[in-house]
């Protein structure tokens, strides 16, 4: 697959021309492109001089929120609950994105199912090679799958290592000061104040899964998502299924995983809100182990929930997987 990066670089006076562009472009076709983004709770009328970004998920989607405060007005494509592995874009969509300011990718092979994400860029006429298209994830140490048939693919979920989500989250605040200098000290306030939260939260998190026995370090999710996760917080983690695709849940996939556990002092499996569980149930079920909590891997949960903030998903997760494993 191409590697796409954005280059802070290139295209300033191309981009300047297409904001305008997009800009007029945006004024004379407001009403139904504007379904399904965040009302603005302001006195101004909805979406005015603010920055249109659209995210492909729910979790860059909110870190992006964080960063951008009052000045944008942030779309998720993937809704909450979802899987941004697999996704089947709207016209909706497609107009956002075509009128977006900015559009926010996690990249590392997340929004690759039937190639989604690269075809409706093409659609909306956005070039991925530049801004205003934006790799959030850039910079990261990317880690790799490792069983046949995905090897030496990236792993996409590198946001459940808090360190990452701070990274995003100054990888917004770049991009967002690039396509709105007059604000950029809110985004420097804000996003000072959110890595100050994220980082405490990271330290907190090393700290406690010290306290969980070494011999009961053993995370099993139905989805392999937490390598960046099990690298940042000394815990092994165990699956179903690598990466989330078309063969999840095997026969063959679920006796491996319930050998390793009966191999080892596993006190609890853990499910996560945008999986199905049925697949988790059996591994249960032929390991004796129970399933004793539900995590947040590629999904924010709804509003009103623990986890439907990045911050608060993490916090829900640290503080589940070491109840459930202690
Ligand atoms: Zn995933």
């Amino acid at each position: 697959m191409k590697q796409r990066t954005h280059t802070k670089k290139r295209g300033g006076l191309l981009w300047a021309g297409l904001l305008t562009a997009l800009l007029l472009a945006g004024c004379a076709n407001n009403g139904p492109a504007a379904t399904g983004s965040e009302g603005g709770g302001t006195n101004q009328p909805e979406g005015e001089g603010k920055l249109k970004v659209v995210t492909t998920y729910s979790i860059v989607y909110d870190i992006v929120k964080q960063v951008g405060g009052d000045h944008v007005e942030v779309i998720s494509l993937a809704p909450v609950g979802s899987n941004p592995h697999e996704f089947d874009p709207r016209p909706a969509d497609v107009t956002n994105t075509a009128d977006a300011d900015a559009v926010f990718y996690n990249g590392m092979n997340l929004e690759a199912g039937n190639s989604w994400f690269e075809k409706l860029l093409e659609t909306a006429g956005k070039d991925s090679d530049d801004a205003p298209v934006y790799l959030i994830s850039e910079g990261v140490e990317v880690k790799y799958l490792t069983e046949a048939g995905n090897e030496g693919e990236s792993d996409p979920h590198a946001w459940l290592d808090l360190r990452n989500g701070i990274r995003y989250a100054e990888n917004a605040q770049a991009a967002l000061s690039e396509l709105d200098p007059d604000n950029s000290a809110d985004y420097a306030a804000n996003t000072e104040r959110y890595v100050a939260e994220l980082q405490q939260l990271h330290d907190k998190a090393v700290e406690t899964f010290r306290e969980i026995p070494e011999n009961q370090r053993f995370l099993v999710t139905s989805e392999g998502a937490f390598k960046y996760f099990s690298d940042a917080y000394g815990i092994e983690a165990g699956y179903i299924w690598e990466i989330n695709s078309e063969s999840q849940g095997t026969p063959s996939q679920v006796q491996r995983i319930v050998d390793q556990i009966k191999s080892r002092e596993v006190k609890g499996l853990f499910v996560e809100t945008s999986v199905d569980p049925r697949s988790m149930e059996s591994v249960s079920r032929d390991s004796g182990v129970p399933i004793v909590g539900e995590v947040y891997t590629d999904s924010l949960g709804k509003p009103g929930e623990a986890g439907d903030t990045y911050v608060g998903m993490m916090r829900h997760n640290i503080e589940t997987i070491v109840e459930g494993l202690k």
